[in-house]
């Protein structure tokens, strides 16, 4: 059995006044877990459907608690003492009088940049938790390729403005701050969406996973507004996609890819000493792609994240307020129910039905398939027969390919 897990605290829970309740619920700490697949010697028996989805997603524990970094190494030491456990001794299954004897292969994926420093030992956040002297990869850590697309169009915008102002000043600097307000507005006309706006309340950014997929989807529109090179874009655009991607990748073709893109940004920005981890992440894909027995969406960390928007429901709706142990078993309660497998399962099949895989033309140089298996469509997400039927925009949007589908951080997945 390959099974993944990894922990991440979330803030912003329904706050109540019960003095019961007070000083433990500003963050919410779970870890989570999943299977992946289940194999014999020579057959696959089971392959989780959606590893992005939190569906399919488990919570092992649950508390509130704020997130440190002794707290994550705990939890990452105790998750892998069990399953060096299961393997000593393993469990026994018997289906139709066979006797399944299943042991664990795991690798701690469903965790954010911030987890994996802590677990590697790294102070530096400008540092790599994947790099020498730390080695996560050897740790059996994740990449954590979810959030990097938000952050390297974050870094490019802020890049952008910096590039524009001449000398180029810190990017505190006035005259930078007022380069990418004015094209911050000028994206904003164009993809109709807020850039860099403070969330409403006025904690946070505007920004999310979308938006930097929206912006790199027409690549050259946001190339030209920050007067960048288009190739840049696209090549990030490309690799960031892969890096979430359900379909098997040649590592010869992403490493050639990551050449040109890392090339291409210290042209682009001659100022720029060192990329920043969001960025230099990427260079890492091919190892992955190397060592990794599954594709790249098994180990990206948003089936955790999505986990998250349930328990926001779940405790305000369906959670008792008689005490604080009630009301956090009933969230557990919740989050075991509707990860139940067969029910997931059922779920599952009834949305697959509507959807087909495709992908975008761009990518195809990059699957390690046959040509002809995979369904194209332009960059857009939609096919060309799609368009001309006129199937209305929300239609296309759920027929995106699962990599796009897979940071829709406002769809309700399944
Ligand atoms: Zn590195």
């Amino acid at each position: 059995m390959h099974v993944s897990a990894g922990p991440d605290s979330a803030t912003g829970f329904s706050h109540y006044n019960q003095a019961k309740f007070l000083a433990h619920d500003d963050s919410l700490f779970t870890e989570h877990y999943m299977s992946m697949r289940l194999e014999t010697s020579n057959q696959t028996l089971y392959i989780v459907p959606n590893p992005q989805s939190d569906t399919f997603c488990r919570v092992r524990t649950m508390c509130w608690t704020k997130e440190t970094d002794d707290l994550t190494r705990e939890m990452y030491n105790k998750f892998f003492e069990e399953i060096d456990e299961i393997n000593l001794d393993p469990v026994h299954v018997e289906i139709d009088n066979v006797t399944l004897q299943v042991r664990a292969k795991a690798i701690y994926s469903m965790i954010d940049g911030k987890a994996a420093n802590a677990i590697v030992g790294n102070r530096n956040t400008h540092g790599c938790p994947l790099c020498p002297p730390y080695y996560g990869i050897n740790k059996m850590i994740g990449p954590s390729f979810f959030h990097s697309r938000l952050n390297a169009v974050e870094w490019l915008m802020r890049n952008a403005a910096k590039k524009a102002v001449p000398g180029n000043p810190a990017q505190t600097h006035p005259e930078v701050r007022k380069e990418a307000r004015s094209q911050a507005d000028e994206l904003e006309q164009y993809f109709n969406m807020n850039i860099n706006r403070p969330k409403i309340g006025g904690c946070g950014s505007s920004n999310n996973g979308n938006m930097a997929r929206k912006l790199l989807e027409n690549s050259e529109q946001f190339a030209s507004t920050l007067n960048i090179n288009a190739g840049l874009v696209k090549n990030l655009k490309i690799i960031s996609s892969l890096a979430l991607s359900s379909r098997k990748l040649k590592s010869g073709k992403v490493k050639e890819l990551w050449a040109i893109l890392s090339k291409q940004i210290f042209d682009e920005f001659p100022f720029i000493k060192k990329l920043p981890p969001c960025i230099h992440k990427y260079s890492h894909l091919a190892e992955f792609v190397d060592k990794l027995p599954y594709t790249m969406n098994f180990v990206d960390e948003q089936s955790g994240e999505r986990c998250h928007k349930r328990h926001k429901f779940s405790r305000p709706h369906l959670s008792r307020k008689t005490s604080a142990e009630d009301n956090l078993m009933d969230m557990m309660r919740e989050a075991l129910t509707w990860s139940d497998p067969k029910m997931s399962y059922l779920a599952y099949q009834s949305y697959r039905a509507k959807i087909e895989k495709k992908c975008d033309i761009e990518m195809i140089e990059y699957f390690d398939q046959e040509k002809e298996e995979i369904k194209l469509t332009n960059n857009y997400g939609y096919t060309e027969s799609d368009k001309n039927s006129g199937s209305d925009e929300n239609d296309s949007s759920d027929s995106e390919s699962e990599d796009n589908l897979s940071d829709d951080e406002d769809s309700d997945s399944i």
